[in-house]
């Protein structure tokens, strides 16, 4: 097995996954999946949550300090910041476009329309996710700023508040800065240190990815039921997926043009993060690979990946604002095609762009935020259930496409700023056993 490259192995994994996954459905071994098999994608998922607060700690601040100049990071934060937005804006003109030329919403039989709605409209799912965005609705219009300004750092890194992580460290490291080397330098070496274990942590971990997405790919296999209803939304998915695929071209052709590296090279190195986006339905949880396969295999430093991808983990979702603009458009011409006007897209727009900043880097997150885009037009609350249930069945392979645009719009982006602050070297890539032999 050595010698297959680990991207070949996770994909071997994936697809034994899913035809294990639909040998087990027409056995009815769901739940045997559900016992024996899910748990070990749980205990991988958990491993990589893990050491995610422990890398953006040590990578954030040894980052910072190597900077050695704070015009540095403000010059570093406004580019990062700045492509996010405009890579945001693409996706959403992309998916807003695709869905007002397809129309696949438009005439739904309304039999299709009831079926689904008598299916999903209370189902616990569409209730939790209109529940909590109420919740998210409920505060002030500055929450979320306060939101990032932690009071107690060791509630934040336990309750995985990554903003307030990445806020701790960007202050650790820029004080750091403002005191005397001789007087950082201890507190410097010790996350240094740290950096490299959690990095070798990552390349331990990675040894299971293959098993673990066979694992993840059975369950999410074994959940899908109504394989009709699925059918007769195809057409609004496969918008969401061309809309996804346009984004991998954009992000390709940035590499391309303003990186110089050829496309290829870009995919094979950051495949194994993609595919494990796409298991896991979570860029957060992939953060520590995206991380890993950015400054090792890609040749971005420290001190550019530790705030570009932790930062975009949690901020840019390019593939979450084009779903939600779609998925919007797609609600609106099912079931309230008053309501698409253009002042009403150029709403969504904005929403979207606000809806994916503020989406949480876990599964199902871009859903939730739906609720609020939607709501941002006066759609009308007593239509809010069916317009969910619409969407609802195909929301998790959706979820695991947008997922893995997250993840490659962040490494693309952490590529162009290594370029322009000349950041971007020959990658050294390191293996999990580099130092085995001295110590086995
Ligand atoms: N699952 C996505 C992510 O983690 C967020 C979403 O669109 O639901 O990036």
């Amino acid at each position: 097995m050595k010698k297959i490259p680990l991207h070949w192995k996770i994909i071997i994994g994936m697809l034994l996954g899913i035809i294990f996954g639909f040998i087990m459905n027409a056995v009815s071994g769901q739940k045997f999946v559900a016992d024996w098999i899910a748990p070990f994608g749980t205990i991988f998922i958990n491993l990589l949550k893990l050491i995610a607060v422990p890398l953006i700690l040590a990578s954030l601040i040894k980052g910072i300090s190597d900077l050695k100049d704070i015009s540095k990071i403000r010059d570093m934060g406004l580019r990062t910041i700045s492509i996010y937005i405009g890579t945001t804006m693409v996706a959403i003109v992309i998916g807003l476009s695709i869905v007002n030329l397809v129309k696949p919403g438009t005439g739904m039989p309304a039999d299709t329309i009831e079926n689904i709605k008598l299916k999903y409209e209370n189902d616990a799912g569409v209730v939790d996710k209109i529940n909590m965005a109420t919740a998210t609705k409920g505060a002030g219009p500055l929450q979320p700023l306060v939101d990032i300004f932690p009071s107690n750092i060791i509630q934040s890194m336990g309750d995985t508040k990554m903003l307030q992580v990445i806020f701790f460290a960007l202050f650790v490291g820029i004080c750091l800065l403002l005191i005397p080397e001789e007087k950082a330098k201890p507190m410097v070496d010790i996350f240094d240190s740290l950096n490299e274990v959690v990095m070798k942590m990552v390349d331990v971990i990675m040894l299971f990815a293959p098993y673990a997405v066979f694992a993840l790919m059975a369950n999410v296999i074994i959940a899908f039921d109504d394989t009709e209803i699925l059918l007769k939304l195809l057409q609004y998915a496969l918008c969401v997926v061309a809309g996804l695929a346009l984004m991998i071209g954009f992000y390709l052709l940035l590499v391309r043009i303003y990186a110089k590296k050829s496309p290829l090279w870009f995919l094979n190195r950051i495949s194994p993060a993609q595919l494990l986006a796409f298991s896991t339905s979570s860029s957060a949880a992939t953060l520590p690979v995206t991380m890993e396969r950015v400054e090792e295999h890609i040749g971005v430093d420290k001190e550019v990946s530790g705030f570009v991808l932790p930062v975009g983990a949690t901020v840019n979702m390019d593939g979450t604002s084009l779903y939600q603009g779609i998925a919007a458009v797609f609600i609106m011409q099912v079931i309230w095609p008053e309501g698409l006007g253009f002042t009403n897209q150029l709403v969504i727009v904005l929403t979207a762009l606000l809806a994916s900043i503020g989406s949480a880097a876990v599964p199902s997150a871009g859903m939730v935020m739906l609720v609020i885009v939607l709501e941002s037009i006066n759609f009308p609350s007593e239509l809010l259930p069916i317009g969910l249930a619409l969407i609802f069945a195909v929301d998790r392979p959706l979820d695991m496409c947008r997922t893995v645009v997250n993840v490659t719009g962040d490494a693309t982006v952490s590529m162009l700023v290594a370029k322009s602050l000349d950041k971007l070297h020959e990658p050294h890539p390191k293996e999990w056993d580099d130092n085995y032999h001295a110590v086995k």
